[in-house]
């Protein structure tokens, strides 16, 4: 099944052809500022299957130290993917961006170990000190 996203302003819109990877569920402090929240949702994905299909001149990219990319809209500033330079096969996604329903489940809470003092958790879905 295809999926397909967009920005907060629809500048930006892609789709991913191939399947997307169970969402971890990130509570990395970085991860905090990127979003503005308790947390960011990602799904790990194929980069060969993932495609900007509209607004590709609207992407920035913010590097971080340790090669890790994070590609937002430059107008409305909606998270998109991230990449690593050590893992360029994959990009990954941030799934509040999906236009079609998710069809994967949420298979893990990561840097549960530095995550925010005001958010409890409460699920059964594994928790990961740091990484899954
Ligand atoms: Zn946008
Ligand atoms: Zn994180």
């Amino acid at each position: 099944m295809t999926h397909y996203g967009s920005c907060l302003c629809s500048a930006v819109e892609y789709e991913v052809t191939g399947p997307l990877a169970p969402v971890i569920l990130c509570h990395c402090s970085l991860c905090r500022k990127a979003t503005g929240s308790a947390f960011a949702a990602i799904s790990p994905i194929a980069a060969a299957d993932f495609h900007i299909t509209k607004g590709e001149e609207f992407l920035r990219s913010y590097s971080m130290e340790g090669g890790v990319q994070r590609i937002f809209c430059s107008q409305c500033g909606s998270p998109i993917i991230s990449k690593r330079d050590s893992t360029p096969n994959i990009v990954r996604l941030r799934i509040g961006s999906l236009n079609t329903p998710l069809d994967v489940p949420i298979s893990a809470h990561a840097f549960v170990g530095s995550k925010a003092a005001w958010y409890d958790i409460n699920d059964e879905i594994p928790q990961y000190e740091e990484r899954p």
